[in-house]
């Protein structure tokens, strides 16, 4: 803007302190709180956080470079918004859901959400004189790239269809549908602005019924997550966060996925944003750009924005969910978001609290985690919003603020370990750390596959790797080979689970996705192997016969070696399981037989 250009605008408040992101002015009319501003000459989008008397305190999302006191604030009455509508699919955003310049991923100071000359084509649902609710389908929108997307009314009024368009092309910001809402004419098109602060509404919050499946054994097999649940990965560095981040978004079956990198490397997210556009859906064959939306919001961009991409990504979520639709959303890392909460916080001038985050870094978390539900939406479908948030506390300390209050909100707690990683053992999901409170609503589900004794093998499973933690402690005192054999074979059959059932190599291309039917003949091998192997050993076979048994290796590996589609493998496996153990068993009676003999002679 010129000079000349701001005297002729209204100016309602003026710059008098800036530092970093966050600005005081003084103003001229009194502002809301969390109204959205623009600041300077570049008009900057910016946001209320506070007022005083007549001076308001903005955060600014954007580089303030070269802001100064005399700088104009213009009020917009209305809070942070972002456009809803079909163009989001496929597509990749900053924080404030700006489309990123897809080749340098940068945004012009000032821009606003896109108007776009793109034209979708539009169907309409309902006739002129019809009356609707609010949170209608009004219409759907056909992209070739995408799927279907339905259009939706207002969630605040109830009304009469005026006019509607026919059936064509439109662009996401042509008027294409006039409501008389109780005489206030209300005009709709395919997108429309949300607040990102405000929980759109639902019809009611339901029970979890079925999972989010992931197409990973130890998630979906021990630490179940439910759809419209919520989940946390907590996990110093390395320890593969982002690689699993990423693995859930490429293969958890949800209909659309929202992935914010929220404060993450520039490098790794620019990893995510040339790597995603070539990969394909393993169900549908079809781009897996098609179901998502990217929210990218490096280490190098404003830190306000970072406060602001989490929300905004859950809005995006909300607005699938509302469509009838399964959606996932995927933060890395909520620890960089509750750090830019830190950050302006201290510009703000707040008393600090526990390791400097603000006093309300919890009712911030809650209010995040809480946007996650399995919901009937107001024009009666049924959609859910499930969060997966990754935490990256500082040295792996999981009793640090942002992990604790963290786990007070979350279903799922998916502790990766620094050991395991280490180890390169992947995922490093530690089985003793992780929980997940969504398993007795996911029985079912196992059952309805075939696998109604799920919950007990997978109580067996966790049983032995805890015993296992216990025997590896003692033996490290008294050596392995002290243990009596019962003891030794529970370390063999958890080393069992370990390595054939939990290990699942993100970059393997028989392994990254295991379906819910190969891990049931997973899970039921190794249970087979536990009670063939508990007979031999009360027959007096040592565990040490036991690993030595060439089936032994082809069960630690069957997850590399058994592909989806030769499922029957398993059978051939369990044939050679059972030849094995019924040999084992021959010559054990044997041995016995001669032992008797020769004690007789
Ligand atoms: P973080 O985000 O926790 O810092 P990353 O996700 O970047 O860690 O993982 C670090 C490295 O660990 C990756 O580059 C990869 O080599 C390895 N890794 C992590 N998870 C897996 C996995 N599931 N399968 C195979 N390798 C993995």
């Amino acid at each position: 803007m010129t000079d000349a250009a701001i005297d002729a605008v209204i100016v309602d408040a003026v710059i008098n302190w800036v530092s970093g992101p966050v600005l005081r002015a003084t103003t001229q009319k009194p502002f809301h709180l969390n109204e959205a501003v623009k600041v300077g000459q570049q008009e900057l989008l910016g946001e209320v956080v506070r007022i005083n008397g007549n001076e308001a305190v903005i955060q600014v999302y954007e580089d303030t470079t070269g802001l100064r006191p005399g700088d104009p604030v213009m009020a917009t009455g209305s809070q942070l918004s972002v456009k809803l509508g079909p163009g989001l699919l496929g597509n990749i955003f900053d924080g404030l859901l700006r489309p990123l310049n897809s080749r340098a991923h940068f945004v012009k100071p000032g821009i606003r959400q896109d108007i776009t000359d793109k034209k979708f084509a539009f169907r309409p649902l309902i006739k002129a004189g019809d009356e609707i609710k609010r949170g209608a389908v009004f219409a759907t929108v056909q992209r070739d790239d995408a799927r279907l997307q339905r259009c939706l009314a207002p969630p605040d009024c109830d009304g009469r269809v005026l006019s509607i368009k026919p059936a064509g092309d439109y662009t996401e910001d042509e008027i294409l549908c006039v409501l008389d809402c109780s005489g206030n004419v209300r005009e709709l098109g395919m997108s429309h602005y949300w607040p990102v602060r405000q929980p759109r509404p639902v019809m009611q919050r339901m029970p979890i019924k079925g999972p989010l499946f992931t197409g990973q054994r130890i998630l979906d097999s021990l630490f179940p997550i439910g759809c419209g649940s919520r989940a946390a990965m907590p996990g110093g560095f390395g320890t593969g966060k982002t690689v699993l981040q990423e693995t859930l978004a490429k293969w958890c079956d949800a209909d659309v996925i929202i992935y914010v990198g929220c404060g993450e490397r520039g490098n790794e997210m620019a990893g995510v944003l040339h790597e995603f556009p070539s990969l394909e859906d393993p169900r549908t064959g079809r781009p897996l750009m098609e179901r998502t939306v990217i929210i990218a919001n490096t280490s190098n961009m404003p830190v306000a924005a970072r406060e602001a991409s989490i929300y905004t990504a859950v809005t995006v979520g909300e607005y699938f969910r509302d469509q009838g639709l399964r959606v996932a959303l995927m933060a890395d890392s909520t620890s960089r978001w509750a750090e830019a909460l830190r950050e302006i916080s201290g510009r703000l001038g707040e008393l600090p609290g526990e390791a400097g985050y603000p006093a309300y870094l919890s009712s911030r978390q809650a209010d995040f985690y809480e946007r996650a539900a399995h919901v009937q939406t107001l024009s009666g479908m049924v959609g859910s919003l499930t969060i997966i948030g990754a935490v990256s506390p500082p040295s792996a300390d999981f009793s640090e603020p942002v992990t604790t209050h963290t786990k007070r909100y979350v279903r799922c707690f998916w502790g990766l370990d620094a050991t395991r990683a280490q180890a390169r053992f992947y995922p490093a999901i530690h089985p003793l750390q992780s929980y997940s409170r969504d398993v007795d609503g996911l029985k079912h589900f196992w059952s309805q596959n075939g696998h109604p004794t799920w919950d007990s093998q997978r109580q067996r499973f966790l049983a032995l790797l805890e015993e296992q933690a216990r025997l590896d402690r003692m033996a490290r005192i008294i050596g392995k080979d002290a243990l009596p054999p019962r003891q030794q074979h529970v370390l063999l059959c958890a080393e069992l689970i370990n390595e054939s059932f939990l290990r699942q190599s993100a970059f393997s291309e028989v392994d990254r996705y295991c379906s819910a039917e190969r891990q049931i003949a997973m899970m039921k091998m190794i249970t087979l192997f536990i009670k063939f192997s508990e007979n031999a050993i009360d027959m007096g076979t040592s565990t040490e016969t036991i690993s030595r048994l060439p089936v032994m290796r082809r069960l630690m590996r069957m997850g590399e070696e058994i592909a989806e589609g030769e499922l029957e493998k398993f059978d051939e496996l369990r044939t050679e399981l059972d030849i094995a153990f019924t040999q084992l068993s021959h010559s054990a009676t044997q041995d016995t037989r001669q032992e008797t003999a020769s004690n007789e002679s």
